[in-house]
This record gives structure tokens, sequence and C-alpha cells, in this order.
């Protein structure tokens, strides 16, 4: 996997460039989590974060298994 992939924009369509997102990781067992290093790389979007939302990207894409083992990683 590229560690360099990241999402280039968050939901609401920032920038997602260094210094506007803060990186972190969420350990998950999702199938595309569980197929990489068991967990999301998570980009906080820091210019949502200052209007008052929260948004988070993940990486790879969070997929919640069959519906019914999914649990968001927070
Ligand atoms: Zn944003
Ligand atoms: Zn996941």
């Amino acid at each position: 996997m590229d560690p360099e992939h990241r999402p280039l924009t968050c939901p609401y369509g920032h920038s997602l460039e260094p210094g506007a997102t803060r990186v972190g990781w969420a350990p998950c067992d999702c199938p595309p989590a569980w197929a990489g290093h068991k967990g999301h790389r998570t980009y906080w979007c820091e210019r949502c974060r200052t209007a008052g939302w929260t948004s988070i990207s993940y990486n790879p894409e969070h997929v919640p298994a069959d519906g019914v083992r999914g649990r968001h990683p927070r």
C-alpha cells in the first residue's frame, strides 16, 4: 500500500493538504482495513474543525463488514 496515498479533499471539499490535516490511526476489523495494517489512517480536516464540524477521512476507506459486525472506528 502506498503510504503517501491520502484523500485529496474532505467530504466538504476542503483540501486535505499537510498543515490543514491531522493524521491519526484507528484500529478496525473491516475488510479493507484487515487486508492492510488492521486499521485505518485517519485524516481530520482542520478547516472543518475550525468551523465546528468533525470530518474524518479514512485510508483505506472504511467499510462495515456485512453491516452487522461493522463498527465505526472512533
Ligand atoms: Zn473540511
Ligand atoms: Zn474500518
